[in-house]
């Protein structure tokens, strides 16, 4: 670029872009200035209803030099002056367009002198440093003759209205991708680009910047941001948006991968190297003259656009979630490290918790699910949208930042006092809440997060309330859930654990023909700890995936040492945790511990529970098919005390159900011994064998042998005990 070059570009900049109007109006502005009324008359009859390059012709009037050039300052539009030479003074005319030109700085507007006496030229040099364009006495200006010096005139005044033009629009595209490129930050970039837009097509800054293939599902559109009105909806994506034009001019654009221009608004599709984006204006634009910018524009965003990726995909993923729109657990931290640090934020953290999800997800299907959680959100959108933040933290887990007037149990309660209406169905929401005030002090966002989240936990175990406010002696308890841990880490790691055994007694065959292998953790004192203590601290921790190994290995140790001591056959029942179906190696594991200690597959049966099925049917049965695909049985535990999962129980690969000891202890009451004649006849029509387990009376066993139940475990035969005694036991029995 040469110096005059940038000069230029100064000089435009100066300007305030009314040359871009210019070439929009109507007409051509023509002013005459003559001190003699009858020229004005005259002349505009000899231009009456003349169109000169499509437009017609409006004029102006001034009566002296001075009047011509505060008219002008007036008229930026003005294309052409008939000025008269001699007026006020001799020079008045050429004064006004020394003003015209050095003061007004207009320099595209035509100038055409006129005198009455012939013969009475300006200098050549005049002409020239001024730009006039021509000079005419009053006489030769006819009709024809005006016309076509008009013509001419118009024709320089137009193109060098179109060469600023051109200089403007290009200035302004260059300057916009300049500062694009160096914008890292997507809501940064998107609000410019919008702006650059709007400016450069002199429409009123109104949009939003929307890209697809940022997140991991490459349909998803993700509004990165825009002007003001459209700062709401950043990071979320398309769907969020309140207006239902918007959504599907935007979503027809990416598509067709075509503009879509109408009246009221300007959908612009783009394509770089890496994404598709749409950038949308709540205004139409004039294609006709600035039309060809747009492509040079949206080119130049393109290639700005690239540039931001990485980082922005990372951010994008990172703070939202992918299913509501909403913020996830990351963007939630974030707003909860503002919380902390800006009272004006609020004064209470909330947990919403929704009951029974899981059960709903995998007892209807996924979509359903999803669907729920997405009208759930919108539920909470509708209210809290304007007032509080939200967020869905976990799977059925949302979070809400917000003044207590807003987010007591009873506002929070009213949200859902009707149903959730989801593909036709009424769905009622129960929820749990974990609530935080600022009164309880935290040093940070994620502090802030577990508080809540101990109170959500306090909630849930409250017969009475679904709601709990944090209070520092739950923290106590998870301090000593924390030593817990610790302890039992270090107990594990030291070999403390111990597998213990528990006699299951045929009733046909009236012997014992397999056990079940139950956990203990002695503690220093020697009183052992209830695993069912230990176990969902286990859970919790993740630890149970190296104990649940352990105590494959040890029932395989024990199968091969019983072998030994001559009793065969005897097979050992191992509960298994849903943390284990976890692992995509679980399957492999216990095949592989199997082969190590050369023990048939058949000898070992895994216990699960209901709840293991709905966490991840899916995941579950696949596992369980390739288990039994390998020979081994499964049994499954607790029957009757989880969800119903009677639609899944024939798909499911198990050869055993195993009454829960709670309907057993009733038995004895008339409508407990109906529970448990309903569960045998049910595996008996399955084909499973049955097992009932905490059978501690000889009358319980005499009424189970009745029902035709096959196998019995409980106190009446005996309680779990070491390996040793076991086999002692064994030996004792098979005399
Ligand atoms: P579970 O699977 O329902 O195990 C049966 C529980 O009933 C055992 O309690 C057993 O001692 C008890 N029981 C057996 N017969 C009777 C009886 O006649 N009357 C009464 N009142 N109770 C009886 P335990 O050993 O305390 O185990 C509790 C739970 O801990 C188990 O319940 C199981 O869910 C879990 N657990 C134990 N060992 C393991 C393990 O190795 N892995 C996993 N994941 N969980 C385990
Ligand atoms: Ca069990
Ligand atoms: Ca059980």
């Amino acid at each position: 670029m040469s110096s005059e070059d940038v000069d230029d570009i100064l000089l435009f900049a100066e300007e305030d872009d009314s040359a871009l109007n210019v070439l929009d109006e109507q007409g051509w502005h023509i002013l005459i200035v003559d001190d003699d009324k009858e020229i004005h008359t005259v002349t505009q009859l000899a231009l009456s209803g003349v169109t000169i390059l499509d437009k017609p012709l409006f004029f102006g009037h001034a009566y002296s030099g001075k009047d011509s050039v505060d008219y002008l300052r007036e008229h930026p539009d003005v294309a052409i002056i008939l000025m008269d030479v001699v007026m006020e003074e001799d020079d008045a005319g050429l004064t006004a367009v020394k003003q015209i030109r050095d003061v007004l700085h207009r320099y595209d507007t035509r100038i055409i002198l006129r005198t009455g006496q012939p013969g009475y030229a300006p200098e050549e040099q005049v002409v020239q440093e001024y730009d006039i364009n021509d000079y005419k006495t009053k006489t030769e200006l006819t009709r024809n003759k005006l016309v076509t010096t008009l013509v001419s005139a118009l024709r320089s005044y137009r193109q060098l209205c179109q060469i600023k033009q051109n200089h403007i629009c290009l200035e302004q595209i260059t300057s916009a991708s300049a500062c694009l490129q160096k914008q890292r930050d997507p809501a940064e970039f998107s609000k410019l680009i919008v702006e650059k837009f709007c400016k450069l097509m002199q429409i009123p800054n109104a949009g939003v910047f929307a890209i697809k293939g940022l997140t991991q599902d490459q349909n998803q559109i993700i509004l990165l941001g825009g002007s003001e009105d459209y700062q709401a909806y950043q990071s979320h994506t398309l769907e969020a948006l309140e207006n239902g034009r918007c959504i599907r001019q935007i979503s027809t654009c990416f598509k067709t991968k075509t503009h879509q221009l109408t009246e009221q608004d300007a959908t612009l599709f783009l394509a770089s190297q890496k994404y598709h984006a749409v950038l949308y204006v709540d205004n139409g634009i004039n294609q006709t003259e600035l039309g060809s910018y747009i492509e040079i524009f949206l080119s130049n965003i393109s290639i700005a656009l690239d540039n931001i990726k990485l980082i922005e995909e990372l951010k994008i993923t990172a703070f939202t979630d992918k299913l509501t729109g909403l913020l996830n657990r990351a963007g939630f931290i974030k707003a909860l490290n503002r919380y902390v640090d800006d009272p004006a934020q609020g004064d209470v953290i909330a947990l919403l918790d929704i009951a029974h999800f899981s059960e709903i997800n995998h007892g209807l299907s996924q979509e359903i699910g999803n669907q729920l959680l997405k009208s759930c959100a919108d539920r909470l959108s509708e209210k809290y949208a304007s007032s509080c933040t939200i967020a869905r933290v976990n799977a059925d887990v949302f979070g809400l930042i917000g003044h207590q007037q807003w987010l007591g149990p009873e506002q929070i309660q009213e949200l859902f006092n009707y149903p959730l209406l989801v593909a036709e169905q009424r769905f009622p929401i129960y929820f749990n809440l974990g609530l935080l005030t600022r009164d309880d002090s935290t040093v940070n966002g994620l502090q802030a997060l577990k508080r809540a989240d101990i109170a959500l936990n306090k909630s849930k175990q409250s017969n009475s309330l679904n709601f709990a406010y944090f209070d520092e002696s739950f923290e106590q308890k998870m301090a000593w859930r924390l030593g817990m841990v610790r302890q039992l880490r270090a107990d594990f790691n030291a070999g403390r654990l111990q597998l213990w055994l528990q006699p299951q007694v045929s009733i046909s065959e009236q012997k014992v023909i397999s056990c079940e292998a139950l956990l203990r953790w002695p503690t220093e004192q020697g009183n052992m700890i209830s695993p069912d203590v230990f176990i969902p601290i286990a859970e919790h921790s993740g630890l149970i995936n190296d104990i649940g190994d352990w105590v494959i290995e040890e029932a395989c140790r024990h199968i091969k040492q019983l072998e030994n001591r001559g009793f065969h056959k005897i097979r050992i029942s191992v509960n298994v945790s849903i943390a284990q179906f976890r692992d995509p190696n679980f399957v492999d594991k216990i095949c592989h511990t199997i082969e190590i200690f050369n023990v048939a597959p058949e000898s070992i049966e895994l216990e699960i529970t209901e709840s293991i099925l709905m966490e991840n049917p899916k995941v579950v049965i696949q596992a369980l098919n390739d288990l039994n695909a390998h020979g081994i049985n499964i049994s499954l535990d607790d029957f009757g005390t989880g969800f119903s999962s009677l639609s899944y129980l024939n798909q499911l690969p198990i050869s055993k159900m195993k009454v829960d000891r709670t309907f057993v202890q009733e038995m004895d009451t008339p409508n407990g011994a109906n529970i448990v004649e309903t569960i045998i006849s049910l595996g008996r029509k399955l084909e499973l064998t049955t097992i009932a387990e905490g059978v501690e009376t000889q009358s319980q066993a005499e009424r189970l042998a009745e029902l035709e139940c096959d196998i019995i475990q409980g106190f009446l035969y005996a309680k779990p005990m070491p390996f040793d005694d076991f086999c002692r036991y064994l030996a004792e029995k098979s005399h």
